[in-house]
């Protein structure tokens, strides 16, 4: 894949950036390295100090980073700002935290004493998606650069404008080079990057594909690798829901980003007794929005991130309405120029079809019917990831014990699943491993290391 920007508005090129050469891959690996030795030892107040920079020009550059992020994946302006305000929080967050996370921990022993002291562990290679630019890297940076540890990104192919301009703040930052450092990179090189001794750990997030090829790289060189993956969420409504909530909760939910986020909720289902009312007030939102310019305040639909994308959507829901399916609304692509495809909403999907199983990375509900919580719970289950999730119950307790029944990282009571600082995001099953965020996503690649004072 081309290191492109490529504007899914109207897919036409913007601007192209070559690729790394050899020699100028080992140059920034060997100037991270020799950053590690020194940040390791840095104290967590000068940490503290450079994320609280970035986190300061990030809120001074925000209409420009946003548009950035507009330009190269098509997100809709004020998400993008709203994307910003999210990475400023997580920089924050850790600036503030990080230090109370990592303290020595004392470990009971009955003679002498005992603690654990969390210590870096040198460079972290991310290879990072595009559906969230800057806010993927820096749930992955944060932690980490407060942490003691170097950061080294290949991001996605198609944002290498906001690839670069992550890489622009730490250095205007006042960052010593090395400690954040961007690689254009082909995602062939990875497997290879995963044999040098000067990286420690590797950290992805992006489609089943990439997260298993890199988890056999760093395997194969018993690296420790955190892996988060695509999710097909379950959005579970009782009948003793608010109705009104729910549905407002599950058109973001689904159709935030254009859908395309590891935890949309991309699988609604609902109990039969308030089905029929819960599907016509969803579908009654998706009627007229507004399709157009994703840089215009006033668009609500904008493109997807790429052509391909918009290809692939295309098949998955013709694939499943040729298997019987049926459309409520929307189901193909729109007609003008750019990576367009109309807000979905399919019915009567059956095991054995393509959206029952796939994960639809698009703007496209599967909507389910259901008998009663318990087949809910059961048809929630019946997926192989394990990503997040939601129920909706005006009964708390009712809504806890079914989310304890759901096999995902993490379930949302009346919201839909979302990422903040302070909440530890994570799947199981084929949506990967470790957790990111909060106290749990900084001791990932720290040395637990044991002292004892006999
Ligand atoms: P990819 O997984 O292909 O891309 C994510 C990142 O992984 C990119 O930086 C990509 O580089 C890199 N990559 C791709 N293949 C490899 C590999 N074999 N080894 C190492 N790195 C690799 O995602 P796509 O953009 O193709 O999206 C496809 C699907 O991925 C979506 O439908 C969705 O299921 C999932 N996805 C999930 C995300 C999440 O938030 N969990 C985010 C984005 C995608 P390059 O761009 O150069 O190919």
């Amino acid at each position: 894949m081309a290191i492109e920007t490529v504007n899914p508005y109207n897919n036409k090129s913007v601007k192209k950036f070559d690729e790394l050469s050899e020699k100028e891959l080992e140059n920034k690996i060997a100037t991270a390295d020799k950053a590690f030795s020194s940040w390791k030892n840095s104290s967590f107040s000068e940490r503290s100090k450079l994320l609280n920079k970035v986190a300061s020009l990030m809120k001074e550059k925000k209409k420009e980073l946003a548009e950035l992020i507009t330009l190269e994946m098509g997100k809709l302006i004020a998400q993008s700002e709203g994307e910003i305000d999210m990475c400023i929080s997580v920089y924050e967050y850790y600036a503030e935290n990080a230090e109370e996370f990592l303290k020595d921990k004392d470990v009971e022993v009955k003679d002498g004493k005992a603690f654990i002291r969390n210590s870096p562990i040198g460079i972290i290679l991310g290879v990072m998606p595009w559906n969230y630019p800057f806010n993927q890297v820096a749930r992955m940076a944060a932690p980490n650069i407060m942490a003691g540890n170097v950061i080294a990104i290949k991001h996605a192919s198609n944002v290498p404008q906001c690839a670069k301009a992550i890489e622009d703040l730490f250095l205007e930052a006042g960052a010593p080079e090395g400690i954040y450092s961007n690689l254009f990179l082909s995602s062939k090189k990875i497997a290879k990057m995963a044999e040098d001794k000067r990286i420690a750990g590797m950290s992805l997030t992006g489609s089943e594909g990439a997260g298993s090829s890199l988890a056999e790289a760093a395997g194969k060189n018993l690296k420790k690798s955190v892996l988060e993956l695509g999710g097909s969420d379950a959005f579970i409504v009782l009948e003793d829901a608010d109705l009104e909530k729910a549905v407002k909760n599950a058109v973001t939910g689904r159709f935030g980003n254009m859908g395309q986020a590891c935890t949309s909720s991309k699988r609604i289902i609902v109990v039969d007794k308030i089905a029929d009312e819960f599907l016509k007030k969803f579908k009654e939102k998706l009627v007229g929005m507004k399709v157009g310019d994703p840089m215009d305040e006033t668009t609500e639909v904008g493109p997807l991130s790429t052509e391909e994308a918009a290809e692939k959507i295309e098949k998955q829901v013709n694939e499943t309405v040729k298997a019987g399916a049926k459309i409520v609304i929307g189901g193909k692509r729109i007609d003008r120029e750019g990576a367009f495809f109309e807000p979905t909403i399919l019915t009567d999907i059956k095991k054995g079809m393509t959206a029952y199983h796939e994960e639809i990375f698009g703007p496209v509900a599967s909507f389910y019917r259901v008998k009663d919580e318990n087949e809910a719970i059961e048809l929630a289950n019946d997926s192989s990831f394990g990503l997040g999730g939601s129920v909706f119950s005006e009964n708390i307790e009712r809504a806890i014990d079914v989310a304890s029944k759901i096999d995902t990282g993490m379930v949302f009571i009346n919201e839909h699943t979302a990422s903040r600082p302070d909440l530890p995001f994570g799947g199981t099953k084929r949506s990967g491993y470790g957790r990111e965020l909060s106290a749990l996503g900084i001791e990932e690649f720290v040395n637990k290391k044991l002292i004892r004072v006999s």
